[in-house]
């Protein structure tokens, strides 16, 4: 779509986010040392999630990406991705680690599910090392998801996955991937960010790469790569925002800052957000 030859007034623009990705749990069953999930234990309700969720359609939002933690294990996964599904117009995707993604709860998901992604870390043994599970049990994962949706397969680049984009992307591409969605390492209390040398690699591999899987990359990690931007007036808060699983609000997952939603909806949070922080 070429947009760029059309200018609404600012008034007329949607007050919601386009995209609000929402971790619907802390818990996960991995122990990934990049892992920026905040460790407490924390979980949404599924009416309180409804609710924004339909503040959020009514606002111009015009998709959620459900993570965590680990979605699928939120014990009312399923009929969130339902209800989201028939009671929304928005686009509803979600982000596994892919070992839960059993043909029963795939058949469950089905028809309420835009866009899927999985996280790939490496191959073989890099993958093993990082995240603790059985690269064979990522395949059967992989081959699940593309049962369900379209889907996408996101990488944390780090000094080990850096030099196996080019299996990663074959991959992506054997296996029905749509998209390779880079995201580069951000520092957590267990890791530092990638360092110079990683990025540079990073930057020659993307310059490099002629695969027919289409490529994206994490705002926060997309200095210095080339990037095509199709909403280039639409920034910060009005693009995307965050809510994690004790319901407060940020402009990211990685973001100190929140505004607590409380029962005045989302939106009123977003403006307590935009007020408070230099994001707008
Ligand atoms: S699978 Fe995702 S949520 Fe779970 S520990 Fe790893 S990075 Fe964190």
């Amino acid at each position: 779509m070429l947009l760029d030859e059309l200018h609404p007034e600012s008034k007329a623009w949607s007050t919601s986010p386009r995209q609000i990705s929402i971790a619907l749990t802390n818990v996960c069953d991995l122990h990934c040392g990049y892992c920026y999930a905040p460790k407490r234990k924390a979980s949404l309700r599924t009416e309180q999630v409804l609710s924004w969720l339909k503040e959020l359609d009514a606002e111009g939002c015009i998709g959620i990406g459900f993570g965590g933690g680990e979605p699928t294990l939120h014990p009312d996964f399923v009929n969130i991705c339902k209800r989201a599904a028939g009671e929304t117009e928005l686009a509803v995707t979600f982000t596994t680690h892919g070992h839960r993604l059993t043909p029963q709860l795939v058949e469950r998901l089905k028809g309420s599910i835009h866009f899927a992604r999985i996280s790939v870390d490496g191959v073989g043994r890099t993958y093993e090392e990082q995240r603790g599970k059985q690269f064979s049990s990522l395949l059967q994962g992989i081959e699940s998801i593309a049962n369900l949706s379209p889907f996408g397969i996101n990488v944390v680049v780090n000094e080990r996955t850096v030099a196996e984009l080019d299996a990663i992307s074959d991959l992506a591409q054997m296996g029905g991937a749509s998209e390779l969605l880079l995201l580069p390492q951000q520092a957590t209390s267990a890791v530092e960010s990638i360092d110079e040398t990683v990025g540079q690699a990073l930057r020659d591999w993307v310059s490099n790469y002629r695969g027919k899987v289409r490529l994206a990359v994490s705002e926060a990690g997309a200095s210095e790569l080339p990037t095509c931007d199709p909403f280039p007036e639409e920034r910060g808060l009005r693009a995307y925002a965050h809510i994690d699983a004790s319901g407060v609000l940020r402009a990211s997952s990685y973001s100190p800052a929140g505004a607590k939603i409380g029962d005045a909806g989302v939106l009123s949070a977003l403006e307590r957000l935009r007020n408070a922080s230099e994001i707008k």
